[in-house]
């Protein structure tokens, strides 16, 4: 990213000059690479600030463009919140949105899916992973329906990229939203997939001013931000088979040594989840209070960065009460992550909930 902050300082859409020229080399580089790791064309590819703007614009691009057709729009109960309030957003406007239920290990139950779809249904958005469970939706199906029954098919997959290969052709995947920041590349910057052929997806930007992205996304790329996002991606597709089994070894490891607590329960399907995501119930202890005596070693959240304290909306759409919710712990382990690492955590953890326990009302 370095070039692109000193000497390499052109602006993309500057083709005027040599400075443009070398930033816009860069930048149609980092579309290559970012857009072969999906299987897609370069040209499919719109840069964005991140995931959650790559969302707001396939759900409102969307929604928008397809006005004629329909108003109706399907989405899981378990979403992220940049794809449930655009959503939520539409509902203001007149659409009409249907949030799917999941089953209790957090999958989505196909036969609903085909049920939930009318003839005024424009778009079906399903995430490739949760955040929160890791649990892993069953793309292929969900893209298979979506295309027998002729209706878009978005998937945020900010969890998935570089995790698990990704494959808009064999998904039937038409949108797909993509974020650096989740596997080591910078914040701010992310981009949308759009599908420019069979279908061709029609977008109605949500940004306007230049004609950057085609028109679809309008504003100045960062080009230092654009070129670390590729490198990421490029770093997490050469590791990503050899990383996927040091981090499913680390995580059941981890997993192992909890189970010795009683009252430990797993959330989100044992299989189907990412390799690097651990998420447990424990009864009888408050999270909080947890977090806090494991907060001066341990850098542990309950449940997503972005709502940090009313229970976890995915954790009860799995079926739990507020305070069964309340009771969890997300484990996210990573790259750098050791064995030593996670053999501190599991007996420090043992010890906060035995003591906590010890010290409670319930025992
Ligand atoms: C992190 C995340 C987002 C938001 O991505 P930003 O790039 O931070 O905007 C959206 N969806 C999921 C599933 C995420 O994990």
């Amino acid at each position: 990213m370095m070039p692109y902050w000193t000497d390499a300082f052109g602006n993309p859409a500057s083709l005027g000059h040599f400075y443009g020229w070398e930033a816009q080399a860069a930048v149609q580089q980092a579309r290559e690479t970012i857009a072969a790791a999906i299987n897609a064309q370069p040209d499919e590819i719109v840069f964005t600030s991140g995931a959650t703007e790559a969302n707001n614009l396939a759900i409102k691009g969307v929604a928008e463009a397809y006005l004629q057709r329909g108003r109706h729009l399907i989405t899981v109960m378990t979403e992220h919140r940049a794809v449930l309030e655009p959503c939520a957003y539409l509902e203001t406007l007149g659409f009409k949105v249907t949030y799917l239920p999941v089953q209790a290990d957090g999958r989505l139950e196909l036969t609903q899916l085909s049920t939930a779809i009318r003839a005024d249904t424009i778009l079906v958005s399903v995430m490739a992973a949760n955040n929160e469970i890791g649990v892993l939706q069953p793309l292929a199906e969900i893209g298979y329906i979506c295309r027998s029954h002729q209706v878009l098919f978005h998937t945020d997959a900010a969890q998935a990229l570089g995790k698990i290969p990704l494959d808009v052709e064999a998904l039937s995947v038409d949108l797909m939203s993509l974020t650096a920041h989740k596997l080591y590349g910078p914040k701010g910057i992310g981009a949308l997939y759009v599908r420019r052929r069979q279908p061709r997806v029609q977008l109605a930007p949500q940004l306007h001013g230049g004609g950057q992205e085609q028109g679809r996304r309008a504003g100045t790329l960062y080009t230092p931000q654009v070129v670390g996002f590729s490198v990421a991606v490029q770093l997490s597709l050469e590791r990503l088979e050899s990383e996927t089994v040091q981090l499913q070894q680390l995580r059941d490891r981890l997993w192992q040594q909890l189970q010795t607590l009683s009252g430990v329960v797993l959330n989100g399907h044992p299989h189907h989840r990412l390799a690097g995501n651990l998420n447990i119930t424990i009864a009888d202890v408050d999270g909080a209070a947890l977090l806090l005596v494991l907060q001066p070693t341990v850098a542990l959240s309950s449940g997503s960065a972005c709502s940090q304290h009313q229970p976890s909306h995915v954790l009860l759409a799995l079926g739990h009460s507020a305070e069964q919710a309340k009771a969890s712990l997300r484990f996210g382990l990573g790259r750098s992550n050791t064995i030593t690492q996670v053999d501190h955590v599991a007996q420090v953890l043992i010890e906060a909930v035995r003591s906590l326990r010890q010290n409670s009302v319930y025992s």
